[in-house]
């Protein structure tokens, strides 16, 4: 019976006492494996209790992203509609004020009863530059095939109804570069039908200068940046209401449109005809204002100007 076993005996003046070693050990053994399985148990349960909340956590974060996204195309969808209403009241305002021509209550020609007449003598060429690089003039393509629609009242090709042209049509090939016709900031430059305009760039020129490059097929320019005069902006394209590709481009001032034409054809070497073709803009009162701008820059640097002017011309 005790083969293989060790047994442990002490004596003392009161007797003997057996120890049986294997059993102790055996006990001890079977503490440990208790021990080993309850840690491994509990981990088990962590484990598991973390990994349910990972994936709850998981769910939510999923359902906040989906959330975020709708509220996200919302936004996008409610700002389009904001982009098409602007566009849509601009359009308004201009049907009214073609109706206003039409029926005489605005008569374009009253040239805001401003002294129109221009002391000519009196222009310095710095004035000139100064114009020139600020005040829209030339034309916004190196190269077209023709004018295929002049500013004024026309037959609409679409709609076949007699109508108010606002701006010049200038028939070319896809994808013309386009260029600014002055320095300025650009004001809208934006993809979509935009009430008729199709993908269109906006500039805001100084003294009340506003022009607008329309039916483009792609933008190089984007809200906010300033760009010189001559710098490329935009492509031409066939967006929006445009029956060919072509460049609709419309000069503004104080919100109305006026005879992009005369400012197309204005430049250096006919300087003084703008002022008896366009009677829409007080011209004497901003040669002035130029006129005083100037005088404030120090001579050194006008004479600089002037030169590097010269060169880059
Ligand atoms: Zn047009």
């Amino acid at each position: 019976m005790y083969k293989d076993r060790l047994i442990f005996m002490i004596s003392s003046p009161y007797g003997h006492k057996y120890y049986n070693i294997s059993l102790f050990f055996k006990n001890i053994i079977i503490y440990f494996i208790t021990f080993i399985l309850s840690i491994i148990f509990f981990i088990f349960v962590v484990l598991h209790s973390f990994t349910m909340e990972i994936s709850d956590i998981e769910n939510k974060y999923k359902f906040i992203q989906k959330d975020y996204q709708a509220l996200l195309n919302k936004h996008s969808d409610l700002s389009n509609q904001i982009a098409i209403k602007q566009e849509e009241t601009i359009l308004v305002a201009d049907k009214i004020e073609d109706l206003e021509s039409a029926i005489g209550i605005n008569d374009n020609t009253q040239n805001y009863g401003l002294k129109s007449r221009v002391e000519l003598a009196s222009i310095t060429g710095l004035q000139k530059l100064f114009i020139m690089k600020f005040i829209p003039n030339g034309y916004p393509l190196e190269k077209f095939n023709r004018i295929s629609s002049p500013y004024g009242y026309r037959i609409h090709p679409l709609s076949n109804t007699k109508e108010m042209h606002t701006g010049t049509d200038m028939a070319t090939d896809k994808n013309t570069p386009v260029y600014a016709t002055a320095d300025g900031v650009i004001d809208f430059a934006k993809d979509g039908w935009n009430g008729g305009y199709g993908t269109i760039v906006k500039i805001d020129h100084s003294f009340g200068f506003k022009t607008y490059y329309a039916h483009l097929n792609s933008i190089a320019v984007k809200r906010g940046d300033f760009v010189r005069k001559g710098q490329l902006i935009a492509y031409t394209g066939n967006t929006g209401a445009s029956s060919g590709p072509h460049l609709h481009y419309e000069v503004r001032f104080l919100g109305s449109h006026i005879n992009s034409k005369n400012f197309m054809e204005w430049d250096m070497s006919n300087f003084d005809k703008i002022f008896q073709k366009e009677k829409n803009v007080a011209w004497q009162s901003l040669l002035t204002t130029i006129n005083n701008l100037i005088q404030q820059i120090p001579m050194e640097q006008q004479l600089s100007r002037l030169e590097q002017n010269s060169k880059e011309s």
